[in-house]
């Protein structure tokens, strides 16, 4: 049987398909419900019942243990995802490490002490380089990864700019967080609902991809580099959607919508938001979700 190719179109796998489910079935060979011939179901696994380990059926898991350990595998087993029952969270990260693919979300926070220590300040900044201190820095390896970014998107004739790279834990509580619940307050909500709409606009402290200096906003000529809902569409924005994984980045909450977080991102759609993952991981992504495929789904961790 020839070899199935995705880019062909699929009318003829579908009818190949509907064909060989026919002749199975007519032949009385279960499918879905276990072995008939046996008449047993399939005995769990370790491989299929622990959490986040290797499922056989992703196309995104290795399974030839001769294989070289792709970065996704690195990712899985370079952090501990799992989620303590009684705080729905996962144990805070502590240790800076090149595991440069963490996941960090609302169920997967970074510690209050937790900050890199090999950050640079990124030459291609909104108010000049170095001004705002720390906003203006990134992780050497987002740093440099984004500066060629930058500079190829200006061989198309685009200008981009970064608007805000790391932001402490405490930049976070103190001067975004915080300030949103009591704004909310402000305009006569209760503590509950005060709370509940930031949670919707802003990371809780620890909860903020930029603590972890490999995540970055990202502005535009087109709008004077301000952070806008519509920079997805001017011309920036979809070089970005374009071309960002080429350097490793990935749109990170493309999930959401302007006014509802993503259900598994957790986050409101930002299209100028950009995560660094490195080139392999940013790579398969969009070949696999052409940009629409969530951090949490590639790896698997849907909590
Ligand atoms: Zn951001």
């Amino acid at each position: 049987m020839a070899r199935y190719n995705p880019r062909k179109k699929n009318i003829l796998g579908y009818a190949g398909l509907v064909v060989i489910l026919s002749m199975a079935l007519s032949a009385g060979i279960g499918i879905a419900f276990g072995n008939s011939e046996t008449g047993k179901t399939p005995v769990p696994t370790p491989s299929n019942t622990a959490n986040n380990t290797a499922d056989p059926s992703d196309p995104n898991t290795n399974t030839d243990p001769n294989k070289e350990p792709t970065a996704r595998d690195k990712a899985l087993s370079g952090q501990d995802f799992t989620i303590d029952p009684a705080t729905g969270m996962a144990k805070e990260i502590k240790v800076v490490d090149d595991n440069y693919m963490i996941l960090v979300n609302r169920t997967h926070p970074l510690a209050q002490t937790y900050k890199p220590d090999d950050m640079v300040t990124v030459k291609y900044v909104v108010s000049g380089v170095g001004k705002k201190g720390e906003t203006d820095q990134l992780r050497k390896v987002a740093a440099e990864a984004f500066e060629q970014m930058v500079e190829a998107a200006a061989e198309d004739g685009i200008n981009i700019k970064m608007r805000t790279g790391f932001r402490s834990y405490e930049y976070q509580r103190d001067r975004l967080y915080d300030v949103e619940v009591k704004n909310n307050k402000g305009k006569g909500m209760s503590e509950e609902k005060a709370i509940a709409e930031a949670d919707k606009a802003t990371a809780r402290p620890g909860h903020s991809e930029h603590q972890t200096g490999l995540a970055l906003d990202v502005g535009g000529e087109s709008e004077k580099y301000a952070l806008s809902y519509s920079f997805g569409e001017t011309k920036e924005g979809k070089w970005v959607a374009e071309h960002c994984h080429e350097y490793g980045f990935i749109i990170r909450y493309v999930d959401g919508t302007k006014k509802e977080p993503g259900k598994l991102t957790g986050y409101v759609f930002e299209p100028w938001h950009i995560r660094y993952l490195g080139v392999e991981a940013a790579t398969e992504m969009y070949q696999q979700g052409g940009g629409k495929l969530t951090y949490e789904e590639y790896l698997g961790i849907l909590d």
